[in-house]
């Protein structure tokens, strides 16, 4: 058992959830990411980059964007098993985060500079090798707004950047790099069943 899991176990309860229970986590020299698209209660973007045997967690309510001059508001969260990183599914009601969940983009992240030190600082620069997101990304911690832990997600000027206003990733690219499937707003969109 890994006891940074200790949160995320504790809000959960997995007799009820398909939620991975993060028994078995072993540490990769890889570095992975995924961002999950979370209609939850609000729709967010769950961005994780895995470090030292977790997924350092963020919940991103406006979704990253691809322009240098727009700042998302991260909300760090609880560290996440390895596994989740492929989960999508349905959390049934009643349960925390209950909810549809697809994962919208997936690949490898490298860090710029030792990330564990980086983390601590709370200045995390590094590069996304994903299908949506590539290029250098900054992860920059604000504030503690009481128990809040606030970041901001803000790509960095480089070849992968793009204004805001000529393309919009989360509209251009809403599908799951897994299922193809969307969701929201409103009820999930399943894949068209065959006649
Ligand atoms: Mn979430």
């Amino acid at each position: 058992m890994n006891d940074r899991l200790d949160e995320y176990q504790k809000k959960r309860d997995f007799a009820a959830t398909p939620e991975p229970g993060g028994a078995d986590q072993k540490a990769s020299q890889r570095h992975g990411f995924c961002i999950q698209k979370h209609d939850a209660s609000h729709l967010h973007y769950d961005f994780r980059l895995e470090l030292e045997g977790t997924l350092k967690s963020w919940a991103v309510p406006k979704g990253p964007s691809l322009d240098p001059r727009v700042k998302r508001l991260a909300v760090q969260v609880e560290d996440h098993p390895l596994d989740y990183a492929t989960f999508e599914g349905h959390i049934p009601e009643g349960n925390y985060g209950a909810g549809d969940v697809i994962v919208w983009d997936n690949g490898v992240w490298k860090p710029i500079g030792d990330p564990v030190e980086s983390f601590k600082k709370g200045t995390l620069q590094f590069q996304l090798e994903g299908h949506k997101l590539q290029g250098i990304w900054n992860l920059v911690r604000s504030q503690q707004e009481g128990k809040k832990k606030l970041w901001f997600l803000i790509k960095h000027k480089d070849d992968a950047a793009r204004a805001q206003a000529d393309f919009d990733v989360l509209t251009q690219r809403p599908e799951s790099v897994i299922s193809g499937r969307t969701l929201g707003p409103g009820p999930a969109k399943h894949k068209p069943r065959q006649a």
